[in-house]
Formats: structure tokens, sequence, C-alpha cells
């Protein structure tokens, strides 16, 4: 089974997770803040960061994106529709989570769509678009991963009411993800993790997709 690490940073708690592809290669899939701590962890490990792949646009899941970018060279991934959140602190909600941020506009990244797939090592990941948080919001799925981000929490959901964001949406991505095929491990954005079994049977939201 493949290792993932969790690393919980930045003033919301936003979860950074780091997937192995090796012993010392790793994709990380968000990175809201704490540049540094992300850093050492790696340094510390001697692990190699190679790829960042995000979940949406928003600032607490970007916030050290650059700072990881430019000290490591990894490459940074985004669905096409959240993209202009990487330059934008209005649409990435920079001005409201810390109006005092010195936030530096990413611009070098690819942009993925529904159904792409990111290769690195033997991993593959492949984009399942589910917006609904926000219009590009996706989860990003690999083996019995399921990397759910703002979209599918324990017990819940991702908020609505944030620019881009559509409860119809929401509800049918949920209703996506309850219909894969078989089981997954779940690392949502904020809070603990969970398995997609597991929410099929007790969270609310998906509970009441008939
Ligand atoms: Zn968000
Ligand atoms: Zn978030």
């Amino acid at each position: 089974m493949r290792a993932v690490q969790t690393l919980t940073l930045g003033s919301l708690a936003t979860n950074c997770y780091l997937v192995y592809l090796d012993d010392t290669h790793v994709i990380a899939v968000d990175i809201g803040g704490d540049a540094r701590k992300v850093l050492s962890f790696l340094e510390q490990r001697s692990l190699t960061l190679t790829k960042i792949l995000l979940t949406h646009g928003h600032y607490d899941h970007i916030g050290a994106v650059r700072a990881v970018q430019q000290a490591t060279g990894a490459e940074v991934y985004i669905h096409e529709l959240d993209a202009p959140m990487l330059s934008d602190t209005h649409l990435n909600l920079a001005d409201w989570i810390e109006p005092w941020t010195d936030f530096v506009p990413i611009t070098e990244y690819h942009t993925v769509k529904d159904g792409d797939v990111i290769r690195d090592g033997d991993a593959v990941f492949t984009v399942l678009h589910t917006p609904g948080h926000t219009v590009g919001s996706v989860c990003y799925q690999c083996e019995d991963i399921l990397l759910t981000g703002d979209t599918l929490f324990h017990m819940s959901r991702g908020r609505t009411d944030f620019p881009g964001g559509s409860d119809r949406q929401m509800l049918e991505s949920f209703r996506r993800l309850k219909d894969l095929e078989g089981d997954y491990r779940v690392y949502p954005g904020h809070n603990e993790t969970s398995t997609l079994e597991y929410e099929r049977k007790n969270n609310p939201v998906m509970r009441g997709l008939l």
C-alpha cells in the first residue's frame, strides 16, 4: 500500500499530503502555508518533491506553493477553471483569509481537466473534475487513494457559498464519488482521513443521495 504523509499547514489547518512514489520521491497535494515546515520535512528525510497537485485554487491550499516550487523545482498542476485563482487574491480568497499576505502570483503551472492522467514513477494520478466548492475543484485518484480537497470531507462537504460555488454541482460531484467502484482511502483538504465506504454509509450528504 502506497504511503501518504499528512502535514497540516497554515491558519486554516489545511491538509497537505505527500504521496510517496518510492523511498526518496514524493508528490505533494496542496501546500497551503508553512513552506519552511514542508521544506524541512523533505530535507530531513532526503526526499525529492517532483510535483505539486492542487485540488483547487483557494489561498489556504496554494499559499506556500510558490515558495516550495522555487526551492524544489516541482511542477504545479491545477484544473484549468481554477487557474485564474493562482494570480488573483480576490478569487483565491487571500484578501479574506490573510489580508496582510504579500501573495505573489503563481505563474508557472500546467492545467488539467477531467480524465487527465499525471504519471510519475510507477504512480498514475487520474483527475476527477468535481466542481461545487469551486468551478475547477478536482479529486485525484491513485490506486486506492482518493484526495478530495474541499469537496468531500469526513462526514461533511465543502462550502458552496464562495465565488464559483454551486450546491447543484456539489451534489452531482458527490453522486459521482459515491458511484465510484470499490473502496478508497479518502484524504480530504481539512480534518481527518476516512474511507469512501464509510462516507457512503455515514456522510449525511452522501446518504441523502438516493
Ligand atoms: Zn477551498
Ligand atoms: Zn480549504
